[in-house]
């Protein structure tokens, strides 16, 4: 399997891998074969899978698709890398993404864009492009992703995959390259619920050297046995003659506005008309606060990121400019031409929203406005709904290049994704139907769930598909 996965990964046009290193994957392979031969083999024992570029891994690089990190190798495994591995999966390299995870189409890498599988003139999606591109592609059976605004759920939707962001919280993020720490959250990519299930289990738990790792995620036995056990319970609960019946369903129509396309409002609305067949009960419901997840999140994330990147200055690790006078001059031109457009963006509004003078205009409004999202996702939950269901994105993938002048409009499309990540929520994409001018291009189902829904969230998708 790791051969093959390793061939096809080199032979592979996408871009979606941007280190691979057959050595230390066949050593990996290598040791799934002990496991397997010694009858003791774990879960994940021998399944091909690869990391997202922010996970730091010991042996492969680790670049945040980002110059400033060109040459860096981490001494260490990030949590849900060593986690994967101890469950027997077997790494056949790094992936792609946006630079430090900021965008939603892969463009921002400074290693070029990944291409969808599907059709390679289109984006991906983003930021974990890479991820839903192999995954799409069948160059591995699961990936890595993480989501700060809707960089799992987006690739997933956009690469006609199946992609899960589980509650802030639930999986560790010691050693994930850190982009907005209050919204960063890992998930895993792969074609099915099922599998999901299997990542997830895996990824998930308590961990102290991430200080907002939640303990009571680890609850009795662990954060994995939970999600688990909740998806057995919640298929079982399924049992009836039609196997969702009572399954209160809420549909935001605010996500019904005049930015959705025509051709993923109709797959939507089929897929919600499938889960009615199903037992499933459709409730209109209100997030009113949904526009103001764009300003909130394009405050609060930028904000997090100035601060984060700031321990990148040329002096402890990361790209040093060859020229400079003093050292403040080999700080500012070592950041200026390492980082790439957007990311100098973000830290320059960053950094203007924290300053003394604006600081309660934008950043204490925005955590605000925060606040009142995650409330508005509560008072639905409370008196609704058990779950909320709509689209991932505005529209299927756009052409590579699209946007290049007019970084703002990307981040407008993040609209369906911004308040589930601004709440905290556990949300997953599957695929729904497909879309664009010639019909080939997939599109997402976003299923939102309350804290601690992701074994519902799955097995309510594992139904659908
Ligand atoms: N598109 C959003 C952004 O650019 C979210 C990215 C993410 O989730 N990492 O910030």
């Amino acid at each position: 399997l790791a051969n093959s996965a390793l061939a096809a990964a080199q032979a592979s046009s996408l871009n979606a891998f941007l280190h691979i290193d057959p050595e230390l994957t066949l050593g990996q392979a290598r040791a799934a074969d002990a496991m397997l031969a010694a009858g003791n083999a774990p879960p994940l024992c021998g399944i091909p899978i690869a990391h997202k570029d922010v996970f730091v891994t010991q042996g492969w690089r680790t670049t945040a698709a980002s110059k400033m990190l060109a040459d860096y190798t981490s001494p260490y495994d990030a949590a849900v890398v060593h986690r994967l591995m101890q469950a027997g999966a077997v790494s056949i390299g790094k992936l792609n993404c946006d630079e430090f995870a900021m965008g939603s189409g892969n463009e921002n890498s400074a290693f070029g864009p990944v291409k969808n599988p599907w059709n390679p003139n289109f984006v991906p999606g983003g930021s974990s492009g890479g991820s839903a591109a192999a995954v799409a592609a069948g160059l591995v059976a699961a990936a890595t992703g993480t989501d700060t605004g809707g960089s799992v759920r987006q690739p997933a939707a956009l690469c006609g995959v199946s992609g899960i962001k589980p509650t802030y919280g639930t999986v560790s993020r010691f050693g994930m390259v850190a982009f907005g720490s209050s919204l960063d959250q890992a998930g895993p990519i792969a074609r099915h619920a099922k599998d999901l299930l299997e990542l997830l289990d895996v990824m998930s738990g308590f961990d102290e050297r991430d200080s907002t790792s939640l303990e009571t995620c680890d609850g009795v036995a662990n954060a994995s046995g939970r999600i688990r056990a909740d998806f057995n319970t919640a298929l079982q609960q399924q049992t009836t003659s039609l196997p969702l019946a009572g399954l209160r369903i809420g549909v935001p129509k605010e996500f019904f506005n005049a930015g959705l396309a025509s051709d993923v409002a109709q797959a939507i609305e089929a897929a919600l008309q499938v889960f009615e067949s199903l037992g499933a009960k459709r409730v209109t419901i209100s997030l009113p606060r949904t526009e103001l997840s764009i300003p909130a999140y394009y405050v609060i994330a930028p904000a997090e990121a100035s601060s984060n990147l700031q321990r990148y200055d040329g002096v402890r690790y990361g790209h040093r400019a060859a020229q400079y006078g003093d050292l403040a001059e080999m700080t500012s031109r070592s950041r200026s031409e390492g980082f790439g457009p957007e990311v100098l963006r973000r830290i320059m509004v960053g950094t203007y929203v924290l300053s003394h003078g604006y600081y309660d205009a934008y950043y204490l409004q925005a955590q605000r406005v925060r606040r009142m999202i995650a409330n508005d996702f509560q008072s639905a939950f409370a008196e609704h709904c058990d779950v909320i269901m709509g689209p991932v994105t505005p529209t299927v993938a756009k052409p590579i290049g699209v946007n290049r002048d007019n970084p703002t409009a990307d981040w407008l499309a993040d609209i369906y994704t911004l308040g589930i990540s601004l709440a905290g929520l556990p949300a997953m994409s599957i695929p729904c139907g497909l879309g664009g001018t010639a019909r080939d291009l997939p599109i997402g189902l976003q299923i939102i769930g309350n804290y601690f829904s992701e074994g519902q969230l799955l097995a309510i998708a594992d139904r659908f598909q």
